[in-house]
């Protein structure tokens, strides 16, 4: 599902901007407000959804699951550091799911060029970069062992 802006929300301050990966959300030249450039190459990342202060980006419903008369609304809060879908069906059947969401102040997270160089034995990990510290996870990520691989195929 792609995004798109409501443009009376939108405060123009660039947040969707700054963290698209797809670099589609864009500032518009004469209404100083952000739009989404291009849906078709949206990665439906919902990173501008979640970065938006003003609750001002929404995701468009793709017509195989929510057609005519559906609706997908975004509530990002901030202070209950949540964000939450409500998906209507137009049947009238709701679905409601709530994540949370990254409270790292912005600007915060430092560039990949500060962080350590990774050793040999980090590159062979299952592990990304930086995990499992970046994620606040003590004593690691649970991993199958190679045995375990074994046994699921057999
Ligand atoms: Fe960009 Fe992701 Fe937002 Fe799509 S969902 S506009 S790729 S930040
Ligand atoms: Fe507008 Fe929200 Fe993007 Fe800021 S983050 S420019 S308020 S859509």
């Amino acid at each position: 599902m792609p995004t798109f802006v409501y443009m009376t929300r939108c405060d123009g301050c660039g947040h969707c901007v700054d963290i698209c990966p797809s670099d589609i959300m864009h500032i518009d030249e004469t209404y100083r407000r952000a739009y989404n450039i291009e849906p078709n190459m949206c990665w439906e990342c919902y990173s501008c959804v979640k970065a938006c202060p003003q609750n001002a980006i929404d995701a468009r419903g793709y017509a195989d699951f929510a057609p005519l008369g559906h609706s997908v609304r975004v509530l990002r809060e901030e202070a209950k550091a949540t964000i939450s879908w409500k998906i209507r069906f137009r049947d009238g059947r709701e679905k409601n799911f709530v994540s949370p969401i990254r409270t790292t102040e912005w600007g915060s997270i430092p560039s990949p060029a500060e962080l350590e160089i990774p050793d040999a034995e980090a590159l062979q990990s299952q592990e990304l970069a930086h995990e499992p510290d970046a994620l606040n996870v003590p004593g690691g990520l649970p991993a199958l062992t190679p045995d375990q691989l074994v046994q699921g195929v057999a």
